[in-house]
């Protein structure tokens, strides 16, 4: 094979993994974003099951304090009760006595429901507290993997970057040149081999004047369909 063509496929290949290692940082933020969101979303989760726990605990205060104002109301109505002579006003007072011991009663039936319901959300809050603390952990870990990787990508595409410059430094500038427009406008490669009288490339048939050019491998020959670089595999 012609040798700067051998030159230029080493040349290819560090160029190709210095660009795949670019696609793969590329997506790390993604990752990181994903991953933190999904950390932001399990603390939204748990918060929000802490907030109905601390709502719970305010209507059922306020419930204990609307059957103080009922006990207070009874024992003021009771004292009256005692002190009066008349039997109406005395039988009066005990349907007002009835009356709040009934809402008392109502308010003691809800206030009840609210404990149950405070019992189930701590349940609850501390099962999801203690998944929360686990998928933090697992987050965490990975987070730090992901910042692992991103520092051996970078050193990995410097190294690469060091060894393309020195390649790169030994081929003909002209050549040079015309490589790295292929390399790219293409997207893949601008160095590919003929199999079969096919360039791989655009996998279109070249020409048989074409293909013995590049069989006998003294000149840079070009696919005259995609104009990439041929090589021959055979
Ligand atoms: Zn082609």
């Amino acid at each position: 094979m012609h040798s700067e063509l051998e030159q230029l496929l080493v040349l290819q290949d560090r160029q190709q993994k210095i660009r795949q290692i670019q696609t793969e940082i590329k997506t790390l933020p993604f990752e990181r974003a994903h991953l933190e969101s999904q950390l932001a979303a399990t603390a939204a989760g748990v918060e929000s099951l802490k907030q109905k726990g601390r709502q719970v605990e305010v209507e059922r205060k306020k419930l204990e304090l609307d059957v103080g104002t009922r006990t207070e109301s009874i024992s003021r109505l009771k004292t009256q009760q005692y002190q009066t002579r008349k039997n109406d006003e005395f039988q009066a007072l005990g349907h007002e006595i009835e009356r709040y011991e009934n809402e008392i009663r109502k308010l003691e039936d809800e206030e009840l429901e609210l404990m149950i319901e405070a019992d189930r959300l701590k349940g609850e809050i501390e099962a999801a507290d203690k998944s929360a603390r686990a998928t933090k952990e697992t987050i965490s870990r990975q987070l730090t993997d992901l910042e692992a990787k991103l520092k051996a990508l970078g050193s990995q595409q410097q190294e690469l970057e060091a060894e393309r410059e020195a390649l790169a430094a030994q081929v003909d500038a002209d050549l040079l040149d015309q490589f790295e427009r292929l390399f790219n406008s293409k997207g893949d490669a601008a160095v590919v081999a003929v199999e079969h009288g096919v360039c791989t490339g655009c996998h279109m048939k070249v020409t048989t004047a074409t293909a013995s050019r590049v069989k006998a491998g003294k000149e840079i020959v070009s696919c005259e369909n995609c104009g990439r670089i041929l090589y021959d595999v055979a």
